[in-house]
């Protein structure tokens, strides 16, 4: 299991409606709603971004490809917009994206290249099988939990609180093995390694600490 984002995207909103920041690896935009639907517009809503995505990607794909091929196509616009509707009681959504080549392009081409934006890679993710999983970090005080431990660090385990996302144990087998009765091996890796781990427990069933650092506090 390997993520495609070395660094997630991170969003966050507060009271201020509705104004997200949303940060990816090279800096933050704001998402906002449109006036029609209580926000301020000032930036592009979700299914404006949706759609930006498929836009980009269609973009950048044939790009690359004309690229490849050495095709003197100065420009290329791209319109993308959905629509949906109410099928058999089950809401199907269609998105169309539109493809304009600038210069002349034989007709030959321009079947070609519709042919590869069809396959760029967010196109498979909206056509593909696609889940959205969804967990939710949990920290209240008391929830019961067990100690791994070495000379330098603890990893904290709250059992009640792991959504299963799989994601310690299949990026880190050698320190979180289900299949071992003591299932977290704290000299399985560096101490730092197993931090970057725990840190990306979506739930709050993992923590980590320098055992100084509680000494310390104590
Ligand atoms: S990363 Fe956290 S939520 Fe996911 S399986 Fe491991 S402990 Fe459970």
């Amino acid at each position: 299991m390997k993520y495609k984002l070395e660094e997630p995207v991170h969003g966050r909103i507060g009271t201020e409606k509705y104004q997200c920041t949303i940060e990816w690896r090279n800096g933050k935009f704001i998402a906002d709603e449109p006036e029609s639907s209580g926000g301020k517009d000032l930036g592009p809503d979700p299914f404006t971004l949706l759609l930006s995505s498929l836009a980009s990607c269609t973009l950048v794909t044939l790009r690359m490809y004309i690229e490849r091929k050495e095709l003197d196509i100065p420009a290329i616009r791209v319109n993308t917009n959905l629509f949906q509707e109410i099928q058999n009681e089950e809401l199907v959504t269609t998105i169309d994206r539109d493809i304009v080549f600038e210069g002349t392009v034989s007709e030959e081409t321009k079947t070609k290249l519709q042919e590869i934006a069809s396959r760029c890679p967010v196109s498979k993710i909206l056509e593909g099988n696609t889940k959205v999983r969804t967990f939710v970090f949990r920290d209240t005080p008391g929830e019961k939990t067990v100690k791994y431990s070495n000379d330098e660090i603890t990893v904290d385990w709250k059992p009640g609180y792991c959504q299963h996302s799989t994601r310690c144990w299949k990026q880190l087998l050698q320190v979180f093995d289900p299949r071992e009765k003591k299932w977290v091996n704290v000299d399985g890796a560096s101490a730092e390694r197993i931090k970057q781990q725990v840190e990306q427990c979506p739930s709050g069933a993992l923590l980590f600490h320098y055992n100084k650092d509680k000494e310390g506090n104590a």
